[in-house]
């Protein structure tokens, strides 16, 4: 059984962040024309559940949760930081974020698929335990590997990271706590100005900043050696994914040079050490990626990757690796 799913919720939809904002609605409406093309007929799309209180506040504090759902207007935008914003639609499509990577999880463990991929928005890697940043009010991915350990009772779980921002928020939450991994690529020095080497500790925390103008060889050498070696290490029983697409070399948030080659060669690599270590077992959720057609055809390359397909479209310079 082979079966990948994708999992979104048209609330994702209704989080408005107002004109002008990188994070928009129309970010989500882009990926989602784009796997309706006909080499994505065998995804097994649902429909999201939101997630539970209990849920979130596995990694969240209670009263940070209570307060930002509190925070949604009933019309209109509210500023929850600098460039977090709000909108009537923000509370249901927060909680189906949230929601979507707990039901993934819980579809791999009963065995129904074997990856999936969550389209959904707000993202969730900035999100600290009581504070919204960077676009973010809950932190999606930390939310499902608590989940991961505490409703299923698994041992190991492994996040890698391959938004080109730092994922503060899941460092604070998984990379102290026993039986998580968390392992980033990012650029540095770069919002949100975390993710130092210096900070790693073998079975962890891996941090791999990448400097400005970084591009594919570099890219997969540090990704392959550093990434890859730390999870065989792991042994992870579940591999949990941060996908943001905005280490594009078009994003306007970044600095990176990647192409969608990389983003579906990274991707081979994390099925393969899925197969290898945990029975293929992986969910990865959408982080950031800010230019409307990179993030299109860059998450087509992803999600192409994990049903197993080969993708040839490059809007960029074949990699020499
Ligand atoms: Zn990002």
């Amino acid at each position: 059984m082979s079966q990948t799913w994708l999992i979104t919720h048209p609330s994702c939809l209704e989080h408005d962040t107002g004109p002008g904002h990188p994070e928009s609605a129309q970010r989500l409406r882009a990926i989602l024309r784009a796997l309706e093309a006909d080499e994505f007929a065998g995804l097994e799309r649902r429909e999201a559940a939101p997630a539970t209180r209990e849920q979130i506040e596995r990694v969240h504090d209670a009263d940070y949760v209570a307060a930002t759902l509190d925070a949604i207007p009933a019309e209109g935008r509210r500023s929850l930081d600098g460039d977090t914003v709000v909108s009537a639609g923000s509370g249901e499509a927060a909680l189906h974020a949230a929601g979507a990577g707990c039901q993934a999880v819980d579809a791999v463990l009963a065995g129904e698929a074997r990856r999936v991929f969550c389209a959904v928005r707000p993202p969730g890697h900035h999100a600290e335990p009581a504070q919204a940043m960077g676009f973010c009010l809950f932190n999606n991915i930390a939310v499902a590997a608590a989940h991961a350990r505490a409703a299923h009772g698994l041992q190991r779980v492994a996040v890698v990271d391959f938004d080109v921002h730092h994922g503060n928020g899941t460092q604070t939450m998984l990379a102290g706590r026993d039986g998580f991994m968390y392992a980033s690529t990012h650029q540095r020095p770069l919002f949100p100005g975390t993710g130092r080497r210096q900070d790693n500790r073998e079975n962890a925390l891996y941090n791999i900043p990448l400097i400005e103008g970084c591009d594919s060889e570099l890219f997969r050498e540090h990704f392959h050696n550093e990434i890859i070696s730390a999870i065989m290490r792991f042994e992870p029983d579940i591999l949990l994914v941060s996908a943001g697409f905005d280490a594009h070399g078009l994003d306007p948030l970044a600095g990176l040079e990647l192409c969608e080659a990389d983003f579906h060669w990274a991707t081979e690599e994390l099925t393969s050490v899925a197969d290898y270590t945990c029975g293929g077992r992986l969910v990865s959720m959408l982080e950031g990626g800010y230019h409307l057609d990179a993030l299109a055809s860059s998450t087509a390359a992803h999600v192409a990757a994990l049903l197993g397909l080969r993708y040839d479209a490059c809007t960029r310079a074949e990699p020499v690796a």
